[in-house]
């Protein structure tokens, strides 16, 4: 799909953070071509308007955080995996508490909302953002790297002395079909020794077996088991591509990554754009060929957005 995409009409769901553990609903509306993605939070004065951009990034904590003039939106990662994966570019999402739902802890309850909603084409020609240079990030070990690629690609690969989990790749190509069929279910995970800690912390107070998939030091305390014998890495993809979508537009490149996380794949984000002779920007002409862009400006980034914010229909 090579037009900007939104949703055809509001749609909204409720439940808990999986961190504060506080009720919020969440409802998700339409918006104007050249958006982006933009949170909305509900305050007592108004509204607080939080594009899901890297320049709102707030400290990683296990959850991927934005803010805003003093107000946080909380665990932002799966929705916003879900509206990359379904390549939603516009849309306003509001939240009446600082934390998004944890649902069941994948982004799969957000792709029903979406589809619930119909996704609609828009006027204007999606900008992808084509890698042509490698970069890497590296920590220790660690390392997440992203090469030119023709179509955008992950291959992850995690570890963790578990018997049940140890090491684990899984190669996604990067399509909204194949997003919903491999990627979009896959569930959060935890180990029970860390759960105290977590609580000591304020974190995981949401957290429960409908939310997160958790660990004892032998088994799966879950009765219902794995939705993918390999569930774990594939949250991993469906987190990168939440934090990605930080970037602000698509980007096309083979995304390899072994044992990162949160903050790598925030530091990724970062380092694509400050290396801008890493990239073209392509502007999609075509809805036939799906590869067929041409190349515009790399100093035409900042112009893809709108200039002026556009209102969130709600009051
Ligand atoms: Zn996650």
């Amino acid at each position: 799909m090579n037009k900007q995409q939104t949703i055809a009409q509001t749609v909204s769901l409720s439940g808990v953070g999986l961190h504060s553990g506080q009720p919020v609903t969440l409802a998700i509306h339409p918006a104007p071509a050249g958006t982006g993605i933009i949170f909305v939070r509900n305050t007592q004065g108004g509204q607080e308007h939080c594009p899901a951009t890297i320049h709102h990034l707030r400290p990683i904590n296990l959850c991927t955080t934005l803010g805003v003039n003093g107000f946080k939106i909380q665990t932002v990662e799966h929705v916003l995996s879900a509206l990359a994966g379904l390549e939603i570019d516009n849309a306003f999402i509001e939240l009446d508490a600082e934390e998004v739902p944890a649902v069941d802890g994948s982004a799969a309850p957000f792709v029903e909302l979406i589809h619930r909603a119909g996704i609609v084409s828009q006027e204007a020609p999606r900008t992808y953002l084509k890698i042509i240079h490698p970069i890497k990030i590296q920590k220790e070990d660690r390392t997440l790297t992203v090469l030119p690629s023709v179509l955008p690609k992950v291959s992850y690969s995690i570890e963790y002395a578990h018997p049940l989990i140890q090491r684990q790749t899984y190669e996604f190509e990067w399509t909204p079909a194949e997003f919903q069929r491999s990627i979009a279910s896959a569930r959060t995970f935890a180990f029970s020794k860390e759960v105290e800690w977590l609580w000591s912390v304020g974190l995981g107070r949401g957290g429960t077996l409908d939310n997160t998939l958790v660990f004892s030091d032998t088994d799966l305390l879950n009765e219902d088991g794995f939705r993918f014998p390999d569930e774990c890495v594939r949250h991993k993809i469906l987190d990168l591509i939440g934090d990605l979508s930080l970037l602000g537009i698509p980007v096309i490149g083979h995304f390899i990554a072994d044992r990162t996380g949160h903050s790598a794949h925030a530091e990724m984000v970062k380092a694509i754009l400050d290396q801008p002779s890493a990239w073209i920007l392509l502007n999609a002409e075509d809805e036939e060929h799906p590869i067929h862009c041409h190349k515009i400006s790399s100093s035409s980034l900042q112009h893809y957005k709108k200039q002026s914010q556009p209102a969130c229909p709600s009051a």
